[in-house]
């Protein structure tokens, strides 16, 4: 795979070093840890598909790593490099993050060994909804204990075609548009929940910016504005988060590194065009607002401030660690930097937000959008025009007491009942912000921890074990 080189030890296996070296670092029980790491089941299924170019056989996973609250929740990645050990560490990640971010879920990742540009749209739906009656067959996707979610090479329109495919095999499911998030808002998802997972990297980076004792940490200034930021990955996560931070907090992004290359411009891309150039011309090569050169595996280790890897695992190893320049790494994608480089830049003082809070936006709304679906009823249809009435009777309350009239954009935000995306929102925040308030007190009262992600292991953890205490499953001996 691009960019990746041999390491020591496998994505799995790194991200359970990972947990014990939190388990370490906080005295907890080594064998509970044990109990935790252990993954729950993973399912593989190979199913032949007819296509173009004849009948296919694909491969795929269904990995559920710990179900101590259900369902249990996780990305579906379908691309080509899929395989049981990656899959079996997303869903380890997905526990944690779950934990971290406060959601009542188990984790669980799906996987299916495919390029999906080699196949048109039909094969494509036929591909997915194979994976998805095989998956249903064997208890592996229903509302209640396994709920897949969009991760890379899928989207809105995958969970669409898999939550009609539940759909056809169990109709009498009063709760069947709860087997899948990221639907389609016009079939049972939700608003905010496509952007959701950029949406939430722009929040921890506001929340973290809203800390100046964290930020002295990695040298930067205070403030957002005019950072100058280098993003990997355009794709969903990537692109959101390049175009929030870019129009509504002033960051530069000064360079994209995608597939085919890299585009710079010292100036700040301008993020909408660059997208529209990978929509058109598949690639960047074309793009006239910046200079593009292909070799994008240097463009990681350029001078930035920030620099959010959003595409893929393992992008900073232990061979280009010692060269990356950013003074922060963001990680929107899971797993981009290893164990042994989160080693080598911790030695280095280079400050890393991890991907358990980073990227925890998209099963946050992924969450909200399977209550939703199980209320039966949109957020804030209740109370929206009641909160509108309360607000013209305080503002002409406020007019009648004081003789002034309040000027006309205060009257408007005082009389706005929220919108189903302004709770959305305002949910996601407020899990960001609480996830990072968590991880700064774990560091205040743990001397021996010092960094994010060792904090944020060691929340996820305690509170996994707390639910294997409460199972009387800590004390299993193996
Ligand atoms: P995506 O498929 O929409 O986008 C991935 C992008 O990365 C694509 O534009 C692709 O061309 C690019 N890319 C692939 N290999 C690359 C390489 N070697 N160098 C540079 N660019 C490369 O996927 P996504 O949903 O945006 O997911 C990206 C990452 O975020 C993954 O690690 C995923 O697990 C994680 N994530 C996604 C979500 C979500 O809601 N989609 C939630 C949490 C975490």
């Amino acid at each position: 795979m691009a960019n990746q080189k041999q390491e020591s030890m496998s994505f799995r296996e790194g991200v359970e070093r990972m947990v014990d070296r939190a388990t370490l670092a906080a005295g907890l029980d080594t064998n509970t840890a044990r109990v935790i790491k252990a993954s729950s089941a993973v399912l593989q299924i190979r199913f032949p598909v007819k296509v173009h170019s004849g009948v296919e056989v694909f491969t795929g996973w269904w990995s559920v790593h710990s179900t101590h609250r259900l369902p249990a929740k996780g990305g579906l990645r379908f691309a080509p490099h899929v395989n049981q050990d990656e899959t079996e560490a997303l869903s380890a990640l997905m526990s944690y993050k779950c934990a971290l971010a406060d959601i009542p879920f188990g984790g669980a990742k799906g996987g299916l060994m495919i390029n999906p540009s080699h196949y048109n749209e039909d094969e494509l739906r036929d591909i997915t909804r194979h994976f998805a009656q095989e998956l249903a067959r064997r208890g592996f996707l229903d509302p209640a204990t396994n709920v897949p979610a969009p991760d890379m090479g899928t989207s809105a329109r995958e969970m669409s075609w898999i939550a009609d495919t539940y759909k056809s095999l169990y109709p009498e499911d009063i709760n069947q548009d709860a087997c899948v998030t990221g639907k389609p808002v016009n079939r049972g998802g939700i608003p905010g929940r496509t952007e959701a997972t950029g949406k939430g990297v722009q929040y921890a980076l506001q929340e973290f910016f809203r800390h100046p004792d964290e930020v002295a940490k990695t040298g930067l200034s205070d403030g957002l504005t005019d950072k100058r930021v280098v993003i990997q990955g355009l794709g969903n996560v990537g692109y959101h988060a390049a175009k929030f931070l870019s129009e509504e907090d002033n960051v530069k992004i000064v360079a994209v590194i995608e597939r085919d290359g890299v585009v710079y411009n010292e100036e700040g891309l301008n993020i909408h065009d660059v997208r529209q150039c990978m929509v058109e011309q598949g690639g960047l090569r074309d793009f006239t607002g910046g200079q593009f050169s292909e070799n994008h595996h240097e463009a990681l280790e350029m001078e930035c401030d920030i620099l959010i890897p959003a595409a893929l695992e393992s992008q900073i190893h232990a061979d280009n660690a010692m060269r990356i320049q950013a003074k922060l790494i963001v990680e929107a994608a899971n797993g981009p930097v290893t164990y042994e480089a989160d080693e080598i830049l911790r030695r280095r003082g280079i400050v890393m937000l991890p991907d358990v809070w980073v990227n925890a936006g998209g099963v946050t709304v992924s969450y909200f959008e399977w209550s939703r679906n199980l209320s039966h009823m949109r957020f804030g249809r209740l109370q929206r025009r009641f909160d509108e009435l309360r607000g013209a009777n305080y503002l002409r309350a406020l007019e009648d007491v004081s003789g002034q009239e309040v000027p006309a954009k205060i009257r408007s935000q005082i009389v706005h009942g929220a919108s189903e995306l302004d709770l959305v929102r305002s949910g996601l925040d407020d899990t960001m912000r609480s996830a990072f308030s968590d991880i700064r007190d774990t560091i205040k009262h743990n001397p021996e921890i010092h960094d994010y992600r060792t904090a944020a292991f060691v929340i996820a953890i305690r509170k996994l074990a707390q639910s294997y205490y409460d199972l009387g499953l800590a004390e299993v001996r193996e």
